[in-house]
């Protein structure tokens, strides 16, 4: 496995490559979820490009930027023992210079949901993710439904300046009692991620409710509520592919999203219906 920091490098490295490119951006700390990204893109690609960037400007002030866990040498290891052919390792100053152009997330579908309580936030994640896409080039780059507001966006910034990379979206990958793998889940105390459970629990709980023929929005939420008390939630959202609100639920065509904070650590998760 090849180790890439400078952008300009890699875009060398990669130019005359005349194979298919499949390419996960990633911020480190990895995971199953992580590898079964990579696994998708071995699968679909003859070449694997992962990349690893704690990006600033998507984490608002005083959010976890300092702390968010690094785990070089191991995250360099579970790269090369899946088989990834490049790895893009930059620092901060490689990626961004003073007064840069950047990428500004859509007015609406940006500020809500997650956009809401990290005002901005997109606007990082879609500046860095163009920059990758315009580093790398590659055939398919691979996200997590896990974020779904974020696939959202990046799918729209995609068609919306009609970029030629396709965006596959990759399943969420679950702790055996169903906690979505995340790399704040170190966060948790032992009392933390118990309570933690119930953000899984909840949707858990929706799609129980659909298959004994309950759709209606309104009343799936607010069992979802019930189940996630006393937690502070940031939303329970009953929405449609494109992210529009649903008032009954259509098979094929939704997503229920969670946000929560399980003591100071934000956590989100959905099922995709
Ligand atoms: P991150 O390192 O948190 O920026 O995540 C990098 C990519 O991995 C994103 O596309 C995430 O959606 C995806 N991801 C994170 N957690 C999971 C998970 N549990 N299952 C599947 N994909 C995930």
């Amino acid at each position: 496995m090849k180790i890439i920091s400078s952008p300009l490098e890699l875009k060398e490295h990669l130019k005359n490559i005349k194979l298919s490119v499949g390419f996960v951006p990633t911020m480190g700390a990895l995971h199953e979820g992580h590898i079964s990204l990579i696994k998708k893109a071995k699968e679909q690609n003859e070449m694997v490009v992962v990349s690893i960037f704690l990006n600033p400007t998507q984490f608002l002030k005083g959010e976890d930027l300092e702390k968010y866990p690094k785990k070089d040498e191991a995250d360099k290891k579970i790269c090369s023992l899946s088989g990834v052919d490049v790895l893009f390792f930059p620092q901060t100053s490689d990626m961004y210079g003073v007064d840069e152009v950047s990428i500004l997330a859509p007015k609406v579908r940006g500020y809500v949901l997650e956009g809401q309580s990290r005002p901005g936030h997109f606007n990082g994640v879609l500046t860095v993710v163009m920059k990758l896409l315009n580093i790398v080039n590659p055939t398919r780059a691979y996200f997590g439904k896990k974020d779904a507001q974020q696939l959202n966006l990046i799918s729209l910034m995609v068609k919306q300046l009609f970029m030629s990379v396709e965006i596959v979206p990759v399943d969420t990958v679950r702790e055996k009692d169903g906690l979505a793998l995340s790399s704040r889940n170190i966060y948790l105390n032992k009392d933390e991620r118990v309570e933690a459970l119930k953000v899984a629990s909840s949707l858990r709980a929706a799609s129980a409710m659909v298959s004994k023929g309950i759709l209606n929005s309104h009343e799936i939420a607010d069992s979802m509520r019930e189940v996630l008390a006393p937690l502070e939630i940031f939303y329970v959202e009953i929405l449609d592919r494109e992210f529009n609100p649903l008032l009954h639920v259509e098979i094929g065509n939704t997503v229920i999203l969670v946000e929560v904070n399980v003591g100071t650590t934000r956590l989100l998760d959905n099922i995709w219906l």
